[in-house]
């Protein structure tokens, strides 16, 4: 489903030059549920923002269902991104100032979905992680579970076919953090692939498969 070849990134910043990936090798296939692992400054963020076309290797091929990317605009790059991904993050990025409802329904806005149907889809995500009676109410009115569990009915509303998590319970305290592990869990059983960043061994020892990273490069 996806496929690193010998991928490698450095960023450079001024004068400092930085190898955040060396060499990589990597398939995942469809369905799979798997974890990523390694101290803070190994390379993980950057390798899930390859894995998920958040950014682009210096050298080496990514391949989504086949495909070769490297020579993709970021117009193509973008659209094949928003179809194929949903994202979720440590710290949610929910927006405030917008109710549950309508954070669900923004994936959803760049796609021709009427609204009604982007009201009934969003309603649907709600509803599959627990929240169908919080749709009304703005992002800080909930706990830390219940925004992430916002953000995850987010990442899902279009269908992608691969959830990107990066420490999705990194904020979480520990009753919360099983809550959402269980969510990701049951999606994955219904058949979307899981990639997940955690320091958490239990979270990832659920998980179907265990990748350790270590200063730029797959380990075990
Ligand atoms: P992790 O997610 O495992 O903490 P990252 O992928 O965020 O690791 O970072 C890997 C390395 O690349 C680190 O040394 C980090 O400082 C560096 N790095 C990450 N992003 C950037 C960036 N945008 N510019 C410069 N260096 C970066
Ligand atoms: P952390 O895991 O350290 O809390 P974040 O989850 O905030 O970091 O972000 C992880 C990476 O994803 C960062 O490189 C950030 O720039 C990028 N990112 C965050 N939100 C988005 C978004 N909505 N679209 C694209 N990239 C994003």
């Amino acid at each position: 489903m996806i496929q690193l070849e010998n991928v490698s990134k450095t960023y450079q910043t001024d004068k400092v030059e930085t190898i955040a990936l060396r060499d990589i090798n990597l398939l995942i296939n469809k369905g799979e549920f798997v974890s990523i692992m390694g101290p803070s400054g190994c390379g993980k963020s950057t390798l899930l923002n390859l894995l998920g076309l958040l950014d682009r290797p210096g050298e080496g091929k990514v391949k989504i269902a086949g495909q070769e990317l490297h020579q993709w605009g970021d117009k193509d790059l973008a659209k094949m991104r928003n179809k194929t991904f949903g994202f979720i993050f440590q710290s949610f990025h929910l927006i405030n100032d917008l109710r549950v409802i309508d954070n669900v329904e923004l994936p959803l806005l760049y796609r021709k979905t009427s609204a009604k149907q982007r009201r009934e889809l969003a309603e649907q995500a709600l509803a599959s992680v627990g929240l169908s009676a919080r749709m009304e109410h703005y992002p800080n009115q909930l706990s830390g579970g219940q925004q992430q569990r916002v953000a995850i009915a987010r990442a899902m509303v279009g269908q992608p076919d691969i959830l990107l998590a990066d420490e999705p319970t990194g904020n979480l305290d520990s009753h919360m953090g099983s809550e959402v592990m269980d969510i990701l869990l049951k999606l994955n059983q219904q058949g979307t692939t899981v990639v997940m960043v955690t320091h958490d061994e239990r979270h990832a020892k659920q998980s179907g498969r265990i990748i350790r990273v270590f200063d730029g490069q797959l380990v075990a």
